[in-house]
């Protein structure tokens, strides 16, 4: 075997091997110079040097071997003793899949283009007064809501999105009323709930009185401190960091510590700024932080922000940042970084948390669906940022449409296809892939291609060398694997 490349083993021992057991699916790809991850198709994962992964691939291996009663408990091999193992995979595999059987749990409705930032990185707000041409129209909302409860899910979430959502807070307001009561009037009410997405600017006491009085949650963005927020996000006044920390303040006191969170973006300033960034997420008491790249779509392609840096430089700042976080706790500090969080679940238990963009078919449509402010519907956030690139690949048709057209959609359908990671090319021998998505969209959007050639991806890039160092990190250092297996089991 060459010492790099990852293998799948699906066959079992020929009989004329000595071995006294059959091997299970699995996959390994190297780790360093002499370790290998080994993944199952649960997601399970070993970590195994070269000799005794060669004694097992080859039939070799003794039950006294001390890799063996691991190897069986993790379901990588099966004998006499564990008859049941291909059972208890398969109901594993079925766990992690469940959430395909109920699909689209959350509705983004776009109330409005129009905001008063002007965030070079911003994929799609418009600087503009004119809400005939920017806002959601009461027919389109009307419309959207009913597709929304048409959902296979028993439990849905409308998110809000901008521009400034609370831009149009009247619409906010109507598709809250209209929604509660149509979800009373279905035969089996589903879960409903709504969450704001804000840079908390222009949040007034009757917007969050009302928010108070449905339990809508927020979801701001804050960039770090004070002059990289400001800097990242102008406003006339120049005042957008301000405003977001006494917004998050007035939240708090009226909706509880808990109704609010927060999202960064990292931009070319924030890289030397990792200490400070998570300082600031300190010192206004949030438990974590989710690291995010930008996206490459809209004004951030237009205005060159998005090829500032590139997944390389990122990434360096995502390894120091994940060191600190860890330093802290180590100090007693409770802290997590959200996207570590959200792979360890995949790594550690048997539950997928839905993450869209490591879902695998992909999370477009079947995570998340958009309704557009002028009626149009896309299969996700990226797809509608595309969309105002004037590519529209990812537009399943307009709320105009019924439930069952869009969700046929040709593009969509293809686009699921083809993002299974299992059967994609260098995804189906990848030891990571049962972690791993597709991101269909991204890769379009910089390949032209859904399925994306791996190798010149950013997407896997990245991913890989998360996966890595989030191994390496826990086989190195008992705190750590104590640490990230809290993460996995609260995320
Ligand atoms: S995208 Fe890359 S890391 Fe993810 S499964 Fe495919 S090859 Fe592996």
């Amino acid at each position: 075997m060459s010492k790099f490349q990852p293998m799948t083993f699906f066959n079992r021992i020929p009989v004329d091997r000595p071995a006294q057991y059959d091997i299970l699916p699995f996959r390994f790809t190297a780790l360093d110079d002499s370790r290998y991850v080994a993944t199952n198709l649960a997601g399970e994962y070993a970590l195994i040097e070269r000799e005794p992964l060669q004694r097992l691939v080859s039939g070799q291996m003794r039950a006294e071997d001390p890799h063996y009663a691991d190897l069986r408990a993790r379901h990588f091999l099966t004998d006499a003793h564990s008859r049941m193992a291909p059972d208890l995979l398969a109901i594993k595999v079925r766990t992690r899949h469940e959430q395909l059987a109920n699909w689209t749990g959350l509705h983004i409705f776009v109330l409005t283009l129009r905001c008063e930032h002007a965030c070079p990185y911003c994929q799609v707000s418009r600087q503009s007064e004119d809400k005939a041409t920017f806002d959601m129209s009461r027919e389109h909302a009307e419309k959207a809501i009913g597709l929304v409860l048409q959902s296979p899910n028993p439990a849905v979430k409308i998110e809000f999105q901008g521009g400034e959502s609370f831009l149009n807070f009247e619409m906010m307001k109507y598709v809250v009323l209209r929604a509660k009561a149509a979800n009373q009037n279905l035969p089996q009410p589903k879960g409903l709930t709504f969450i704001a997405a804000t840079n908390l600017a222009v949040i007034d006491d009757e917007m969050l009185n009302f928010c108070a009085e449905h339990d809508i949650g927020i979801s701001t963005s804050l960039d770090g401190p004070r002059e990289l927020h400001n800097k990242n996000r102008p406003r006339p006044g120049g005042d957008s960091y301000e405003r977001t920390i006494a917004g998050i303040s007035k939240v708090r006191q009226r909706l509880g510590r808990r109704s609010v969170s927060a999202l960064m973006t990292t931009t070319e300033a924030s890289l030397p700024l990792v200490h400070e960034i998570i300082d600031e997420y300190l010192e206004q008491e949030f438990s974590g932080i989710f690291l995010r790249p930008l996206s490459p779509y809209g004004f951030a392609l237009k205005t060159k922000f998005y090829r500032a840096y590139n997944a390389e430089r990122w990434l360096q700042f995502y390894d120091e940042a994940l060191d600190y976080i860890i330093e802290l706790n180590r100090q007693g500090i409770e802290f997590r970084e959200y996207y570590a969080a959200t792979i360890l679940t995949k790594m550690l238990t048997c539950r997928d948390p839905g993450y869209v963009d490591l879902m695998s078919p992909a999370g477009i449509g079947l995570g998340a669906v958009v309704y557009n402010y002028d009626g149009a519907v896309y299969a996700s956030d990226e797809a509608r940022m595309l969309a105002e690139m004037k590519d529209t690949k990812f537009k399943l048709g307009t709320v105009d449409d019924s439930f069952q057209t869009l969700f046929t959609n040709e593009t969509f359908l293809e686009a699921l296809d083809e993002s299974f990671a299992y059967s994609a090319p260098m995804c189906n021998d990848c030891a990571f892939e049962p972690w791993c998505g597709s991101d269909p969209i991204f890769h379009w959007g910089q390949q032209q291609d859904m399925v994306g050639r791996k190798p010149e991806s950013e997407f896997c890039q990245r991913n890989m060398h998360i996966y890595r160092g989030l191994i390496r990190r826990m086989e190195a250092d008992s705190f750590v694997r104590r640490l990230f297996t809290r993460w996995a089991n609260i995320c």
